[in-house]
């Protein structure tokens, strides 16, 4: 039976927990917040069917095959406007919908906790656009695609890498009307951290968050896109990368789930029908394309990927080379390296109250309000992308 030693051998995906026949496995949060499985011995038979399951114990071995890769933006403003990048998930995603089909995805409940669920209608794909910088929690949802694929009905199911194939695994083999997108990403931070800073956000506890983007591109475009969190009193919050407390810990890795840092499926050949990730970096492989409002980077692994990729509408689709579309693409071959302070954060995390753990760690120094100031002033003028586009060639990034 799973039992867990090593925190960095468990994804928390929840195959292990859906697959066991006996209903045995609960996905309990730990102290700094993630989803880990619990055996109840008195319940369990030693069947070993968790163990067989687990993409982590079990994980695919990488193999070579043909790819095809594409940059693409959708061309529905709206759309473009409320996703990360170029709005392709939703292009794909509005493709099943129109065959009568099923999609799944990460999105908020009423208390802005991410979680897996689904969608059966084009306006319902709303709550699943934009990233949500904290892991998702799976729940039902293994079960709910299998019940959907045994009915005969198109199903899509988009996930982080990690979900992808412990989907693919809770269900033992690959169905033909199912298609797997998984984003690249570099790590998922803790769900409970997500809780307290929300919380911590608000005026007074009467104030309620309505809505919530990590990525919001509405006020300075992709290149410089924003937290931003809407309170039910009207009120607004914005902050950047530089200054927001949250993406600060996200993008310092501090925050990560154990296991992204030993990431098992960072690699190029999935199993997975398609990869979605960011492509700041447009300008240098297809200059039209590069109008600040974002592009994904989409790389195609199946016939059936390819299939749907070709029926695609509304979408701007440039075809490039599989090679250069992975290129200075860290994040989706090796996992980012764990902050060598994580577990001071946590422990901190554990012991203050968040107002003084973020006057700790992200104090609003001079050096950041430099920053803030230089990137508003950027932004506004138009030069962001190109500065950026500098900075990235100075470092060796481009
Ligand atoms: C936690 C995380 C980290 C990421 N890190 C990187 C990175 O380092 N580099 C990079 O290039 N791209 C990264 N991405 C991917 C990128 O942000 C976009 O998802 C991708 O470019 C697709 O954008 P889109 O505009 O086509 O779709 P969008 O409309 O933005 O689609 C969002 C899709 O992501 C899924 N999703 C959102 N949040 C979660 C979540 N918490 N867990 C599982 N699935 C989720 C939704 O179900 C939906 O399928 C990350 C995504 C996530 C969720
Ligand atoms: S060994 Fe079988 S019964 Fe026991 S926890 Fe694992 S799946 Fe459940
Ligand atoms: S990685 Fe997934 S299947 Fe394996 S033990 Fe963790 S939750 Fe269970
Ligand atoms: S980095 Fe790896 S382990 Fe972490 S969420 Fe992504 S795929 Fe899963």
């Amino acid at each position: 039976m799973i039992e867990i030693t090593d925190k960095s051998k468990c994804c928390g995906c929840s195959a292990c927990s859906q697959k066991c026949p006996k209903n045995c496995i609960e996905m309990k949060k730990d102290k700094e917040g993630f989803l880990y499985p619990v055996v109840n011995k008195d319940v369990c038979i030693d069947c070993g069917m968790c163990e067989k399951v687990c993409p982590v114990l079990r994980s695919e071995p990488e193999k070579k095959f043909t790819q095809t890769a594409y940059l693409v933006q959708n061309k529905n403003q709206e759309i473009l406007g409320q996703s990360t990048s170029g709005g392709a998930f939703t292009a794909i995603a509005e493709n099943i919908i129109e065959r009568g089909g099923v999609v799944f995805g990460a999105a908020f409940d009423d208390d802005f906790n991410v979680f897996h669920t689904y969608a059966e209608n084009a306006n319902d794909l709303r709550k699943f656009r934009n990233s949500k910088y904290v892991q998702s929690d799976i729940r039902g949802a293994y079960k709910d695609v299998l019940r959907f694929l045994k009915e005969g009905r198109a199903v899509l199911f988009s996930g982080t890498p990690c979900q992808a194939e412990g989907l693919y695994r809770y269900l033992g083999k690959k169905y033909d009307n199912l298609i797997i997108i998984d984003t690249v990403c570099r790590a998922v931070p803790s769900p409970e951290l997500w809780k307290r800073y929300l919380d911590y956000r608000k005026k007074d506890s009467s104030e309620k968050p309505v809505y919530a983007a990590f990525r919001d591109k509405y006020r300075y475009g992709y290149q410089y896109s924003q937290m931003h969190i809407k309170f039910d009193s009207g009120r607004d919050y914005y902050s950047g990368v530089e200054s927001d407390p949250y993406l600060r810990a996200f993008f310092n890795n501090l925050c990560d789930r154990p296991s992204c840092h030993e990431c098992a499926f960072k690699k190029r050949y999935r199993i997975s029908d398609i990869t979605v990730w960011d492509c700041f970096n447009v300008s240098l492989i297809d200059k039209s394309m590069d109008n600040n409002r974002g592009v994904t980077r989409m790389l195609v692994h199946s016939e059936a990927g390819e299939k749907l990729v070709s029926t695609l509408k509304n979408v701007q689709l440039v075809a490039i080379d599989p090679d250069v579309a992975v290129n200075r693409s860290k994040e989706l071959v090796k996992p980012t390296e764990k902050n060598q302070r994580r577990d001071e954060f946590f422990s901190d995390f554990e012991s203050m109250e968040m107002e003084q753990l973020i006057k700790k760690w992200f104090p609003d120094r001079m050096k950041v309000k430099l920053e803030r100031f230089t990137r508003k002033f950027l932004a506004r003028t138009g030069l962001y992308r190109i500065a950026k586009k500098t900075a990235r060639k100075v470092v060796g990034k481009d």
